[in-house]
């Protein structure tokens, strides 16, 4: 088979990507090196509930052209992101708002809560934060930071507060109104039926191949011209003109410059013979001495009502070579580091490099989005 362009990565940016092509009447291959397609938005179904098996997804965006083209591939419902933290045997309500100051000094008022957090901030006398603690204390006061986010932070980064910079942390946003919504974007939702259905929808009509790994595909590959050809692992030969990749940029060049660095997350998923086990799909547990960050409870990110119930523990974990990279640590070492590789990719006549692993950028699912759309803009045209 001959295609216009391999699109390696099955996820949102390569399936936007696929699809856009498909429009403009390109042919695209689309491989994955994992059994299924839809990256790491994939959710998959379990005793009638949609479990989100890379994570929470939660769709936001104040991008109203993103959200609209999403919705055409899915019907999203009105889930709000209203997460709680656990700390010791007391209960608050995400994001720092009303709700949590109230509960946490018995007040009503903004009037009230301010002056806590200032009395609190005078007190410490910090002027030039030396670490992440003492930046999130001159930010919060030491109630909000104690219980809210020293151990919860500790536990992402597997390390202590005092040990990590204040640059982490530039502003902590405290909302003075009664509102436990998340996130300030205008659209939110969760994809009734799942994720999958996108990704599905997406690659309708294009050829996919999963359990499929470039690398292995790059080395039986020769390229005459402008030309690939190579073989996939069922041994079909394959030519392709472009590729686009959308794992990671530093594998690609075989990290000749050294590796980036990501960290990990690590999930153990159970279901449970009860309805409802903690009232709420995003449990945050803010004590360091609780080994997990988050227990998701997958059935309420869709209001379900099944007999049973799918919570998945969340652990922040140190990646290495082998393990899922999940977040970029973009740091100014690993930032420079990814200038090189970006270097290398400007100058590539036949490949373009995209999405989060190979762009090395936390994206959100509309940022992805954008950027898919951007590229296919400006190669598309
Ligand atoms: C834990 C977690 C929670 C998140 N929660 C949210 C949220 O609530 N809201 C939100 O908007 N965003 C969220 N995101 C971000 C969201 O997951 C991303 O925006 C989105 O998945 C990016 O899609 P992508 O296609 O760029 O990358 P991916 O989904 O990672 O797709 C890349 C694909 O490339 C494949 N691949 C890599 N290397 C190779 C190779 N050598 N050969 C073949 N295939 C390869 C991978 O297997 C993968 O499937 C979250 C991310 C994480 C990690």
């Amino acid at each position: 088979m001959k295609y216009d362009y391999l699109v390696v990565g099955a996820g949102l940016f390569g399936a936007t990507f696929a699809y856009e092509a498909k429009k403009k009447g390109k042919t695209c291959l689309v491989i994955d090196k994992r059994d299924h397609i839809a990256g790491n938005i994939y959710t998959k179904e379990q005793s009638g509930i949609n479990v989100h098996v890379y994570g929470a997804h939660i769709f936001h965006t104040s991008d109203k052209e993103i959200w609209n083209y999403i919705n055409q591939f899915a019907e999203f419902n009105n889930y709000i992101n209203s997460p709680v933290a656990v700390y010791k045997d007391e209960l608050y309500n995400l994001p720092f708002n009303m709700n949590t100051f109230s509960k946490m000094w018995n007040i009503k008022t903004p009037e009230e809560a301010k002056k806590v957090i200032q009395d609190q901030i005078q007190e410490l006398h910090i002027t030039e934060p030396k670490n992440l603690e003492e930046q999130a204390l001159s930010l919060v006061g030491r109630d909000v930071y104690e219980k809210l986010i020293k151990g919860y932070t500790e536990k992402q980064w597997g390390r202590s507060c005092t040990d990590l910079p204040a640059f982490i942390i530039k502003r902590l946003p405290l909302r003075f109104t009664y509102d436990n919504n998340y996130f300030n974007d205008r659209f939110q939702g969760i994809p009734m039926g799942g994720y999958t259905q996108i990704i599905e929808k997406m690659l309708d009509g294009i050829d996919v191949k999963t359990s499929e790994d470039f690398f292995a595909m790059r080395d039986r590959a020769e390229t005459t011209g402008d030309l690939t050809k190579t073989t996939l692992s069922d041994g079909t030969e394959v030519e392709y003109e472009k590729i686009l990749f959308t794992g990671q940029i530093d594998e690609y060049y075989d990290s000749k410059f050294g590796p980036l660095e990501y960290r990990s997350v690590r999930f153990e998923t159970e279901e449970l013979e009860e309805e409802n086990y903690q009232g709420n799909a995003v449990v945050n547990y803010t004590e360091r001495e609780v080994p997990y960050t988050r227990i998701i409870e997958h059935k309420h990110f869709e209001f379900g009502k099944q007999p049973t119930t799918i919570i998945s523990r969340e652990y922040s974990s140190e990646w290495k070579p082998g393990v899922e990279p999940y977040y970029p640590v973009n740091n100014d070492k690993n930032n420079a580091l990814y200038e090189k590789y970006a270097e290398l990719a400007k100058a590539e006549k036949n490949v373009l490099f995209g999405g989060r692993l190979g762009m090395y950028k936390y994206f959100d699912m509309d940022k992805d989005l954008r950027a898919a759309l951007d590229l296919c803009a400006e190669e598309l045209a």
